[in-house]
């Protein structure tokens, strides 16, 4: 397969090689390389407009040619590159700092390059870029079909393509890639087959597969453009869709499920002792559990509540109504700190009732760990509380019947997968989430699992007041915390830890920790929770804030989940312009858990953006992410309201990392834009649908390409669907 990209104008083995290097091994990889941006005319700016754009600070593209390439000494003897390019309308200066060796010898003169930066003024008010993004179009003797003089009275549109340092050093950098583009394009297109059958193109407006990836590359306008994206778009969402139709069909139709029968003896009771009424919602999605729960077919259900929504009692009766009709339960936790805690929540919600509660987590001593395992072998152990410890090879079944995953997101389709397999039948799946997935995107993601809402919270809940402060607050601050100790209740201080300079985060934490105990609140008792210590130390830690002998928790992000202290009224969260949205809006969750009225207050360091603009190599780059700071803080402030923080993520983040789509194993979307492509995704969906309605084995011959590509796109996931 790989030798057939030499049949490609302008690849040998060298290039060959290096594009293998980089996932490119055929000629249907290469096609499918697509521009990741593209330039056209009216978004080049002349140069001689350049001054009255400094204002407004955005990136901006300049098309010139190389007019002079210099190299200066400041007084202390540092050396400066200076590029000068020209425009019809002037010249404009581009100063380098780093790399200069580099840049010395990277330009001709009279090279045409596409240059893109935010323009600033230098001292005496003349616009440079500084450090800009480059793009070469042409060297001065190259041949090529684009007039690149005329270019910019055309309308031309230019691909932008990504490279690396191994592909630029044979020559592919993008412009080396629109040339080996040019040539696939023109000559290797018919190596692609059309997979969709024409009724659905014709159905959705969509080009065929030849237009599509030719215009994606080379598109003449705009329009063009759109539609080859509008086709590949669908390709992605249509068998992404596909895969979700045949495991709910899997799931629904062919694989026998465990029925169990309503007699209510352990639920009844468990209602009886409840120290808090159920929420309306809560009631009902009792309900619809219990529903599936009676039908013969497995149970696999989405749980959807934001934090602090109750979403644990509502699995807890779930999984009573499986103990009395003789089942065991498993309920999947991300971390160990949450699986104590719901274990020792459990007991105490059962404490009357004949059940028998295990937890199982990587931590626990072998003896301890032997026992637990032969009390789930041996059916003896009726609910089963543990990490992805639980889905370990050894651990085995008696009888399990229903599966509880906590904090989805965190857990890939695979696991999921695994832990189902645990049961000797196939077992009720309930996942929980507090990610509150816009409903678009849990059709897309979780399309194969039913969703259940709880879209309230506990009548006696005040909404979170949430203010952002800086280091010249913190005085304030901790005296406020000071006389809401004194009132009885507690607080929580939060610092980042990331892997990446975790030693460094880690002792910062210390060290605070020491100072606030010591100098700060001497009066007080305080705790240090981090991820270094034993999980008896952190139960520890854990049972003594529950039970206010601590008063201040000083945490890492080990408590972001489903932590359940209802006294806890304040959450400070330091360096808060580190963490992401819904970790900000998970971490606020551990407040506002009670009656009283809590507070969060997210401290930054005031001079963030400047050292941000400061230490970065592209500051256009710098200016998004300090402006996406910014909008994550103010909505933290402006709302509780979970839907709209994760709408809000979504945007900033994009749905790939959003869910970690690459842990979880599924496909990263590479076109596809969840904002924006909700209508392409339910055409992909209801044609996805129908198709496996209409030809559930694809066994039609106009079906015939459609299994092929299946079979191609998701080659290591079709394990969890049976085509046929
Ligand atoms: P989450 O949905 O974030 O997992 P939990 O299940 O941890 O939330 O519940 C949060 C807290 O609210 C727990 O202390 C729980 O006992 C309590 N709770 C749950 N349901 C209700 C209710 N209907 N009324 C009052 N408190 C409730
Ligand atoms: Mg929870």
């Amino acid at each position: 397969m790989s030798s057939d990209l030499q049949y490609i104008k302008g690849i040998g083995p060298v290039r060959a090689a290096a594009l293998r290097n980089a996932g490119i091994e055929s000629v249907h990889d290469l096609l499918y390389y697509f521009p990741y941006d593209c330039l056209d005319r009216s978004r080049i700016t002349k140069i001689n407009e350049l001054p009255k754009l400094v204002e407004a600070g955005n990136e901006v593209t300049v098309i010139g040619s190389v007019f002079r390439a210099e190299t200066k000494y400041t007084r202390n003897r540092k050396k400066i590159f200076f590029l000068t390019v020209k425009d019809e309308t002037g010249y404009l200066t581009c100063v380098f700092y780093n790399g200069i060796e580099w840049y010395q010898k990277a330009f001709e003169t009279d090279e045409i390059l596409a240059i893109s930066s935010v323009p600033e003024l230098d001292k005496y008010n003349r616009v440079q870029f500084i450090h800009p993004e480059f793009d070469r179009l042409k060297t001065k003797d190259e041949e090529d079909e684009t007039d690149w003089n005329s270019l910019l009275h055309t309308g031309a549109i230019i691909p932008k393509y990504s490279s690396s340092e191994e592909l630029r050093n044979v020559g592919l950098d993008n412009r080396g890639f629109r040339r080996i583009l040019r040539s696939a394009t023109n000559n290797q297109l018919t190596s692609l087959t059309e997979h969709l059958p024409r009724e659905i193109l014709q159905r959705n407006t969509l080009l065929d597969i030849h237009s599509a990836i030719k215009m994606i590359h080379f598109p003449k306008s705009y329009a063009e453009r759109d539609h080859a994206l509008n086709r590949l778009k669908f390709d992605e969402l249509f068998y992404f869709q596909l895969l979700m139709a045949y495991r709910k069909r899997e799931l629904k139709g062919e694989l026998k499920g465990i029925q169990c029968t309503s007699n209510r003896t352990l639920t009844t009771k468990l209602k009886e002792t409840l120290p808090f009424e159920l929420t309306d919602a809560q009631k009902r999605v009792i309900q619809e559990i219990f529903a599936d729960m009676q039908k013969p077919v497995p149970m696999n259900r989405l749980l959807q509540g934001d934090v602090g929504s109750g979403k644990t009692i509502v699995a807890l009766f779930a999984m009573l109504a499986a103990i009395e009709n003789g089942y065991q339960c498993a309920l999947m936790v991300p971390t160990e700190i949450l699986a104590e805690q719901h274990w020792q929540s459990i007991k105490n919600f059962l404490s009357t009732l004949p059940v028998s509660i295990r937890l199982l987590v990587g931590g626990q001593k072998r003896k301890l760990r032997e026992d637990v395992m032969e009390d789930i072998r041996r059916g003896t152990a009726h609910i089963v509380v543990g990490t992805h410890a639980l889905i370990q090879e050894h651990v085995q079944f008696a009888n399990l019947g229903f599966v509880v995953i906590d904090e989805q997101h965190r857990f890939g389709v695979a696991q999921r997968a695994t832990l189902r397999e645990k049961g000797k039948q196939n077992p009720d799946v309930l996942v929980m989430t507090a990610t509150p997935i816009p409903r678009t995107l849990s059709l897309t993601l979780y399309g194969d699992l039913d969703v259940s809402v709880i879209d309230e919270l506990p009548k006696d809940r005040k909404p979170i007041r949430t203010a952002v402060r800086t280091e010249k607050d913190k005085k304030k601050i901790f005296d406020f915390v000071r006389t809401e100790v004194k009132k009885g209740g507690q607080a929580y201080i939060v610092y980042p830890l990331i892997e990446e300079s975790e030693k460094v985060d880690l002792k910062a934490a210390v060290k605070e920790f020491e100072y606030l105990s010591q100098d700060i609140f001497p009066e007080f008792t305080m705790g240090l929770l981090h991820g270094r210590l034993s999980s008896d130390e952190k139960d520890e830690l854990m049972q003594q804030f529950k039970q206010n002998k601590i008063h201040i928790l000083v945490a890492t992000t080990v408590i972001e989940v489903g932590i359940d202290v209802s006294n806890a009224t304040i959450m400070i969260i330091e360096n808060s312009e580190r963490f992401g949205l819904s970790q900000l809006h998970q971490l606020r969750g551990r407040v506002g858990r009670g009656a009283e009225q809590s507070f969060c207050i997210l401290l930054t360091d005031d001079k963030y953006a400047a050292r941000k603009l400061q230490t970065s190599s592209n500051r256009a780059e710098a200016r998004v992410e300090i402006a996406a700071t910014k909008k994550r803080l103010d909505t933290m402030v402006e709302t509780t309201d979970g839907f709209k923080i994760a709408e809000v993520d979504l945007e900033l983040r994009g749905a790939g990392e959003y869910f970690g789509t690459k842990q979880s194993g599924l496909p990263g979307f590479k076109l596809w834009n969840i904002i924006t492509d909700v209508n392409i995704l339910n055409a992909a969906r209801r044609e996805a649908f129908d198709l496996v309605e209409r030809d559930p084995h694809l066994a039609r011959s106009e079906h015939k390409n459609i299994r092929k590509e299946f079979e191609f796109v998701f080659k290591d996931l079709l394990s969890f669907v049976r085509v046929g």
